[in-house]
């Protein structure tokens, strides 16, 4: 069972109060969050900077990745970590749910190989599919 205080230590990262909030925010929820989900719901602790802070030194430390959905809010997601922090793809499908609004990280479904024209090279790819989660099914 991951915590957030495991996961600050796999990562070599110092246990903070605003980290480990964070984390276990993203543990509760299990779909991706934006700076403003994250200020809203923990303004009275810490101030935005520090909230802006730590999302910055959890993608360095790839602990979390960006979500791309439709919302223009930048979204992060936690990255699913195996034995070692960084055995695990980010290439995987994001899909948002146009009832309840949340986009989550669906993990197993991995992202179709594409061959692009010579000259053209891949740096990252993204794909979000959009319909109804399983929950407003
Ligand atoms: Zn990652
Ligand atoms: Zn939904
Ligand atoms: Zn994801």
């Amino acid at each position: 069972m991951q915590s957030p205080f495991s996961i600050l230590q796999s990562h070599k990262l110092r246990i903070t109060d605003c980290r480990l909030e964070i984390i276990q925010e993203f543990l509760d929820k299990n779909i991706a969050l934006s700076h403003s989900d994250l200020e809203d719901k923990l303004h009275q602790q810490f101030d935005r900077v520090t909230i802006y802070r730590t999302l910055k030194t959890f993608l360095d430390k790839d602990l979390i990745h960006k979500v791309l959905d439709d919302s223009g809010a930048t979204k992060y997601a936690l990255c699913a970590h195996g034995e070692t922090e960084h055995d695990h793809s980010h290439e995987h499908v994001h899909f948002k749910c146009e009832v309840c609004g949340e986009t989550t990280c669906l993990e197993d479904i991995k992202l179709p190989q594409i061959k692009l024209p010579g000259g053209f090279e891949k740096k990252e790819m993204n794909l979000l599919i959009q319909g109804i989660c399983e929950k407003c099914h």
